[in-house]
């Protein structure tokens, strides 16, 4: 799913609990860092190596932008990195550390990335943009088979950013 989606979720579930805008910021990390652990210095690294292409045919040209094909110009540590991040073994162990460190809503926050993404990650054939989730990964590349392509739904993007608006902001000044 999309960063966003992902980082308001996390700060809803904190919301639930919590009015401290900190520790709602803390949830809304949590909950996009699988993607941004492996998205930083990947992206770090292709800006720096494509730097030439991108100052001649601009960023989206140079890392063909909407295609898988840019993670062929990485090393193969990042695909390990993101799938072992969207794996059940990482998240369940890093879920039971911020659970017991931090507590549940931070735990619930990490958990949520994984739950969101098995449903809207499907990679398509004809247009490779967005990789499936191998949550058994290393030992098993089954992936879930009813799960969508969220760029294929992308209208679908601004109204669950809404409805967590909705429900963040009736949490904050009303539920509490
Ligand atoms: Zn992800």
């Amino acid at each position: 799913m999309d960063i966003g989606t992902h980082f308001l979720t996390g700060v809803a579930i904190g919301a639930t609990v919590t009015n401290e805008p900190s520790q709602l910021v803390i949830c809304g990390l949590l909950a996009v860092a699988p993607d941004l652990i492996n998205g930083i210095p990947s992206h770090a690294y292709l800006l720096w190596k494509k730097r030439k292409e991108i100052a001649r045919f601009g960023f989206n040209k140079a890392l063909k932008v909407g295609t898988l094909e840019r993670w062929k110009e990485v090393p193969q540590f990042f695909g390990w990195l993101y799938e072992l991040l969207h794996s059940v073994w990482l998240t369940a162990a890093l879920v039971w550390l911020l659970w017991i460190w931090l507590g549940p809503i931070f735990g619930l926050a990490w958990a949520s990335h994984i739950l969101i993404d098995l449903w809207s990650h499907k990679e398509k054939t004809d247009f490779k943009y967005i990789s499936s989730i191998m949550p058994f990964f290393p030992f098993s590349k089954w992936s879930w088979p009813w799960a969508i392509s969220w760029p294929d739904y992308l209208w679908l993007s601004p109204i669950l950013m809404l409805v967590l608006v909705l429900y963040i902001i009736w949490q904050l000044f009303i539920g509490h």
